[in-house]
């Protein structure tokens, strides 16, 4: 299929244009007109590009791409290592960030959700990325961190009692741990994010809710994976997910 199709599918999917995002997204580096096989990866960092070319990618589509509204614009150093191979190779680089973390089915946290098997209920937040809902059985805090570590293949971080009944949760993949207190108003046992600041510990603790620190990468890699998958499938296109292992 052409870039540009993919472009105008991927943008009315996920409904790109109904997001207030931090970076673009969409096509980020353009690259040959014609596409055969999506790579897919969290980060476009460094070692996912080189995996993605050796294979033979035309796109990248990743989770996190460049051009964050923070950063330097300057395309420098280690951003100017990236964006040169991916130019060098004519492979594109399709980033998308909020929107992949809403979608209701193929996003980070529909695809969380149906992972740890919670029945989803409802969203809430900013832009109504975060999940609600309910677990199938209660389990203690204790029982719970260590199911979620096993289906995340990475030890949570679990702050709070242990012994505590998990039944109602909130979640919202990566660093979301600024929609604590946003959880905690729904009045939930529990709240899963990727990553834990220093008041999220005071808050669970004065508010008795649960945090638990799940991993931004380890709650991120579901998304974008389906979303190559789904395009693969509809699209007939070649689709591999590049893993690149992250403790944080
Ligand atoms: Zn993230």
């Amino acid at each position: 299929m052409l870039l540009n199709e993919l472009r105008d599918y991927n943008a009315s999917l996920l409904q790109t244009g109904l997001f207030k995002d931090y970076c673009p997204n969409g096509v980020q580096v353009e690259g040959r007109a014609e596409v055969r096989r999506i790579a897919s990866g969290v980060t476009a960092s460094q070692q996912v590009l080189d995996a993605a070319i050796a294979w033979g990618a035309d796109a990248v589509l990743v989770h996190h791409g460049y051009f964050w509204r923070s950063e330097d614009a300057a395309i420098a150093g280690i951003k100017k290592r990236r964006i040169a191979e991916l130019l060098r190779h004519d492979v594109s680089l399709l980033a998308y960030h909020l929107p992949l973390d809403a979608h209701p089915e193929l996003g980070n946290n529909a695809q969380l959700g149906k992972l740890l098997g919670i029945v989803e209920q409802g969203r809430f937040g900013e832009q109504n990325i975060a999940c609600i809902g309910e677990l199938e059985t209660t389990q203690t805090l204790a029982q719970f961190a260590a199911w979620l570590g096993g289906r995340l293949q990475r030890a949570p971080q679990a702050i709070g009692d242990n012994a505590k009944n998990i039944r109602r949760v909130a979640w919202c993949s990566g660093g979301a741990q600024g929609y604590f207190e946003a959880a905690i108003a729904q009045g939930v046992d529990a709240f899963i994010s990727g990553e834990a600041s220093e008041q999220s510990f005071h808050l669970a603790q004065e508010s008795g809710v649960a945090f638990i620190a799940a991993g931004h990468h380890a709650t991120e890699r579901l998304g974008i994976r389906a979303l190559g998958a789904y395009l693969a499938e509809r699209f007939g296109l070649e689709h591999r997910f590049f893993d690149q292992d992250n403790p944080v």
